[in-house]
């Protein structure tokens, strides 16, 4: 009897431990910075005992290294920034497709793959930002405007290397054709005040100083420097509200095909999609949710309201190929 009262009692005492010393563990691999996703595992950790396994990298060289860790005991999901990095993860075979009413119910159509392989979890707008001293915003209009002659000499922009910007070019050949969305580009490259700035943030810095008057950026580096410093003369504008609206991409995720969790992983992303992890998401980038129904952090509703591109974001990515192209054609560098 005393047996067997022992046992129980190991039973009792040694179950918790059972359980505890076994939680799933899902590996992600992101290309969105650590600090803008652990608040968002650790809320994650605290509702559902999963834990994680952070790496953090470049978008080339995560998919580069993803290619190798299926041997290093796998990986559950990739998170990146850029429809045009998301679907080049797809295009190489690393995502599965996911079908989840969840998922299709709450990602908008354009902000997802039309096959499921990957989802935006957090929208950002590459606007246009202009110095506030030189320019009024009736003055401002559209991306193609900023190809007229008369922003000779008063437009900076970033590199055409960066996926941000081969993205929008691929919007522009997606709305025009190539052959006016070449027209546009060397308007641009024509009307440019200095080489193109390797970074958004040297961009704005650029406009501050009166460099240039006007420049394109994603919305969160403006509100990161303006939260650093709040007299910059600097301001948002929403292009091409009377025509295709401002270009949006995301930042987005997908379940990996060497994932020897995907039950698991399906059910986080399918998470990262609902109204509390979407504030929080968008909120620690200055972003915007992809759902409609959660609304931005304060910082970013004081930017205003605007329409953004329908265009579906593959887009982005199937014609990212023909927009390097036709940017180092006109002389983008
Ligand atoms: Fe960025």
């Amino acid at each position: 009897m005393k047996k067997l009262a022992l046992a129980l009692l190991v039973l009792l005492v040694a179950q918790p431990v059972l359980v505890s010393a076994d939680p799933t563990t899902l590996t992600l691999y992101s290309s969105r910075k650590a600090h803008l996703i652990e608040p968002v595992l650790e809320l994650y950790t605290q509702q559902t005992a999963v834990q994680f396994n952070l790496h953090t990298g470049k978008p080339g060289p995560l998919l580069e290294r993803l290619d190798a860790a299926g041997k290093n005991g796998g990986a559950d999901v990739l998170l990146t920034v850029d429809a045009g990095n998301l679907w080049h993860a797809a295009e190489r075979g690393l995502l599965v497709p996911i079908d989840s009413e969840v998922l299709a119910q709450s990602v908008p159509p354009a902000l997802r793959d039309p096959e499921n392989h990957w989802f935006g979890f957090s929208r950002r707008a590459r606007t246009l930002a202009y110095n506030t001293e030189k320019l009024s915003p009736d003055e401002l209009s559209s991306y193609e405007d900023l190809a007229d002659p008369k922003w000779r000499g008063r437009l900076c922009l970033r590199t055409s290397k960066k996926v941000y910007n081969q993205s929008l070019v691929a919007t522009l050949i997606a709305h025009h054709g190539e052959e006016k969305a070449e027209e546009i580009v060397k308007g641009w490259v024509a009307n440019l005040a200095a080489e193109p700035f390797s970074n958004d943030t040297k961009a704005l810095q650029a406009v501050a100083m009166g460099r240039c008057d006007v420049t394109i950026v994603n919305n969160y580096y403006f509100g990161r420097l303006m939260r650093k410093e709040p007299n910059l003369k600097l301001a948002l504008f929403w292009p091409n509200q009377d025509s295709q609206g401002v270009h949006v991409n995301v930042s987005g995720g997908g379940l990996l095909k060497i994932s020897p969790n995907p039950g698991e992983a399906k059910a986080f992303l399918e998470w990262l999609a609902q109204p509390e992890a979407q504030g929080l998401f968008a909120e620690l980038n200055l972003e915007y949710p992809v759902r409609e129904d959660v609304p931005p952090a304060s910082a970013v509703q004081a930017w205003g309201k605007f329409r953004g591109d329908s265009l579906n974001l593959v887009e982005a990515g199937r014609l990212q190929a023909d927009a390097v192209r036709l940017m180092d054609r006109a002389g983008y560098r």
